[in-house]
């Protein structure tokens, strides 16, 4: 039985659909291929190798879902968003903004569909409700209730784009972290266009969040909307800003964190002295001295930098129940993350080598 359509569950042949509607490639935007990650949820990105940007495709959607409401969005995109996207200033009029929410709301849920089948099979990537409820949507071009997306300027190397969704959890003093996450944020970066959208799947946690980069919000809001206002982010603070940590929380001692369930790194085990945990490629293994889990246990924790067989390159940071994964991708942008990370380096010695790594500083 060929798979449905998942926005609308139509049957139908299935259709490819451009991640970013093929519009993008025409405006003027520097094409040259660049590392370009959107990954599912905030584990391993899926190798797309060096593609040229903006050539993405999926195939998930119908010929009457693709070609109806889903390009009527990419229409009104191109026509808000293209000055901002190259770099200048706009005003978006109070009857554009539901729908650029809508437009990210559905870019978001396109990109996570470029993970595997398996890997959404395994608990990845977003829930089919939230492409059936934007569907229900569609008349009103209209993102999904208990939502709030914010619109802001990208800083970084010329040509990048990024699409991620990170899950959030809400987090209250002395509460476990719940099994489930209760949010999720959306991160758009398009040429020097950043873009967040931040939804609620359990609603009634929703929680007035503001940007701490100054960046206004898109939606709700009933006033005109400039661009560019606030600070941009940039290639160093970008991944703090898609995991949320650029976020402010309205509720005195209430936050959003990233799930780190999502970021879990499977069971870990001591070989010779050292622990030896499963990279997230899944094939292969990275050490770290077992002095460091003691560590954690005792409620100090580290960063350091691993790298497995794949050329790839991890962030990792010792938590409460073991080591997780921060980022993944190239030596040079992981160290690059790793570099800003704040607070001295160690150097680890035992009878096992030499490790270096850093301890994080909590505040
Ligand atoms: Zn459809
Ligand atoms: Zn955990
Ligand atoms: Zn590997």
């Amino acid at each position: 039985m060929p798979d449905p359509c998942a926005f609308c569950g139509s049957t139908e042949p299935l259709t490819r659909e451009h991640v970013f509607g093929q519009w993008v490639s025409k405006i003027g935007l520097d094409l040259s291929p660049v590392q370009h990650g959107a990954g599912p949820l905030n584990g391993m990105p899926r190798d797309m190798g060096e593609q040229p940007p903006f050539r993405q495709t999926v195939k998930s959607f119908c010929a009457s879902c693709n070609n109806g409401w889903m390009s009527r969005l990419e229409v009104a995109a191109q026509r808000v968003l293209t000055p901002l996207i190259l770099g200048g200033s706009a005003t978006i009029a109070p009857a554009d903004q539901a729908v650029i929410a809508a437009w990210i709301q559905k870019t978001a849920l396109t990109a996570m569909l470029i993970s595997s089948k398996e890997q959404r099979e395994s608990g990845y990537g977003l829930s089919p409700v939230e492409y059936r409820a934007l569907y229900e949507l569609r008349e009103m071009m209209q993102p999904l209730d208990a939502s709030r997306f914010w619109v802001g300027r990208y800083e970084g190397p010329a040509g990048f784009w990024a699409v991620r969704v990170t899950p959030l959890s809400v987090r209250l003093p002395g509460i476990a972290e719940p099994d489930l996450p209760q949010c999720y944020l959306m991160t758009i970066i398009l040429g020097g266009l950043a873009l967040q959208g931040l939804r609620f799947t359990t609603p009634a946690l929703e929680i007035e969040m503001t940007s701490e980069l100054g960046m206004p919000q898109l939606w709700p809001s009933r006033v005109p909307v400039s661009v560019p206002a606030g600070q941009p982010c940039t290639r160093a603070s970008f991944l703090r800003f898609a995991d949320g940590k650029l976020l402010q929380s309205g509720v005195e001692h209430v936050e959003l964190r990233p799930w780190t369930h999502a970021a879990e790194l499977p069971q870990s085990t001591i070989v010779g002295g050292k622990v030896r945990v499963p990279t997230l490629c899944g094939k292969h293994f990275f050490y770290y001295p077992v002095a460091l889990l003691e560590q954690a246990f005792r409620g100090r924790f580290y960063v350091f930098m691993t790298a497995c067989e794949c050329q790839t390159a991890y962030l990792i940071q010792t938590e409460p129940d073991g080591a997780h994964c921060k980022a993944a991708g190239a030596a040079d942008d992981i160290g690059h993350i790793y570099e800003n990370v704040p607070g001295d380096e160690f150097l680890i010695q035992d009878e096992t080598g030499e490790f270096v790594c850093k301890e994080v500083v909590t505040r």
